[in-house]
């Protein structure tokens, strides 16, 4: 379970904002190392010092983006949370459901950081006018729970969670919720059903969970990795998270960034926005196994498109990832080696997203094991003539805008760009009439 761990110590920049306090031997910080290192100095500065209208615009302004893998602006999000008269106090939910394949960087963060988590929690709650938080955490992050739950116990006996923090007169606690292991949990309105004890569907929007969310209540719905990033960003200015990113990039500050696959050295770093994919693999992850030879990737978790190696020189960031054709994702990249049959990988991935799926609109409860009968077939060589075709048009039928949530145009995006790379390995799996099993022709016919 520490895959990464010492990867993310190692090669963090000089100047990174979520890691630097982080052990050599990657132990927990604690809460009092943690404020040895300018720990709770930004939640301090923003409870004493600014309104919740200025914390929430000093993060707009910085530009820090949802790092789950949306990317939406998290101080958009927190600006258009229903406050003022009459609007009872809702909640801040940080969504720690991290199920996506290849994707493990909350978990990291929480293990290791749990008060980071935990002081952008007490910031965003602030900003939100929030009077309580639940992390919502996958129920296998056994170590996180841990981690999480002795922080809060060291954060409520300080007096940093509780009533009147800091002298400030805000009251706020934080919860940790653990789910059960479902993947789409992690979808916020169904994370939030979840949460209130009901089946874990998605809800439609709108209402967005700022107007109407857990309880009927406003409620912000914040990724681990996003909230690790706000108290750095009160804490050092908006110039400083500006300065963050390298050039050319249009987001900014740093993420977590990762490869992992055949390569030498998988894992997980926090690298600065705009950094070339090719260097994160190259540079970070040391290249590609011996023997071993790059034939596709997909930049950021199972539900992004696969690239080409021709594509390594974009920029990661959302809009230089989105140039080649996709989405930056969560920025865990995946190496594709040589070896490896497109047909295969896709049928083991729509198994998953299969099985994941809620069921409870039709295109996303029957598209994707009709996808999965149709991708079992090619690769054993029994599909029939129209099967590619057929798969292009479940990747329309499926994707945005067809379903109630992101589940089945995120399942079906690998699928769509992996046929128009690869398009000559499904059309392998096409039955022909040569092949043995094939209706033979009746005698005597013309
Ligand atoms: P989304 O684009 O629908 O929404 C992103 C966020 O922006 C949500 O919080 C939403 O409420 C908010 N938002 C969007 N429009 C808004 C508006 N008009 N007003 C107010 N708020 C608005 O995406 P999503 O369904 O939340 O997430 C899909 C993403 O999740 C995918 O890109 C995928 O990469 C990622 N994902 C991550 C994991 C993981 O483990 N980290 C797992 C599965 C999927």
């Amino acid at each position: 379970t520490s895959f990464g761990t010492a990867n993310l110590i190692e090669r963090a920049p000089e100047t990174h904002p979520l890691t630097w306090r982080l052990n050599a031997d990657a132990s927990p910080i604690w809460l009092e190392e943690y404020r040895a290192k300018q720990g709770y100095l930004g939640a301090k500065r923003a409870l004493t010092e600014l309104t919740p209208e200025e914390v929430a615009a000093e993060v707009k302004e910085a530009g820090l983006k949802g790092r789950g893998g949306a990317g939406f602006p998290a101080g958009v999000k927190w600006g258009l949370t229903a406050k003022g008269e009459g609007v009872p106090r809702g909640y801040l939910l940080c969504n720690a459901d991290e199920m996506e394949p290849n994707t493990y960087k909350d978990r990291l963060l929480m293990e290791q950081q749990p008060h980071l988590l935990l002081e952008g929690m007490i910031v965003a709650a602030y900003a939100n006018h929030s009077y309580r938080g639940y992390v919502f955490l996958r129920g296998e992050y056994v170590d996180a729970a841990k981690s999480l739950r002795r922080a809060v116990a060291e954060a409520r006996e300080a007096g940093l969670l509780g009533r009147d923090i800091f002298g400030s007169g805000f009251d706020f606690d934080i919860y940790v919720h653990t789910g059960a292991g479902r993947y789409i949990c992690g979808e916020e309105t169904a994370l939030i059903n979840s949460l209130e004890g009901r089946r874990a569907n998605p809800r439609a929007k709108p209402p967005f969970p700022g107007q109407s969310g857990a309880w009927g209540k406003p409620t912000v719905v914040n990724n681990v990795e996003t909230l690790c990033g706000v108290s750095s960003i009160i804490l050092n200015g908006v110039e400083w998270y500006h300065g963050l990113c390298l050039p050319g990039s249009e987001d900014h500050g740093t993420k977590m960034m990762g490869f992992s696959g055949k390569v030498k050295n998988p894992g997980l770093w926090e690298l600065p926005l705009g950094i070339t994919a090719r260097e994160v693999l190259e540079e970070y992850a040391g290249g590609m196994r011996d023997g071993c030879t790059l034939k596709a990737w997909q930049p950021g978790g199972a539900g992004t498109g696969f690239l080409l190696p021709e594509h390594l020189d974009a920029q990661m960031y959302s809009g230089g990832i989105g140039k080649v054709g996709t989405r930056m994702g969560t920025a865990l990249s995946m190496a594709v080696d040589d070896s490896v049959s497109m047909v295969s990988l896709l049928r083991n991935m729509e198994e998953f997203f299969a099985r994941e799926s809620c069921g409870w609109c039709t295109p996303c409860r029957d598209g994707l094991p009709w996808t999965v009968k149709i991708l079992r077939a090619l690769e054993a060589g029994e599909g029939e003539p129209g099967d590619v075709e057929l798969l292009l048009e479940l990747t329309r039928k499926l994707g945005p805008g067809k379903t109630y949530c992101a589940h089945a145009p995120g399942a079906i995006e690998p699928l769509g760009s992996a046929i128009k790379y690869f398009r000559e390995e499904f059309e392998a799996g096409i039955r022909t009439p040569s092949t043995a099993n094939a209706p033979q022709e009746p005698v005597g016919s013309v």
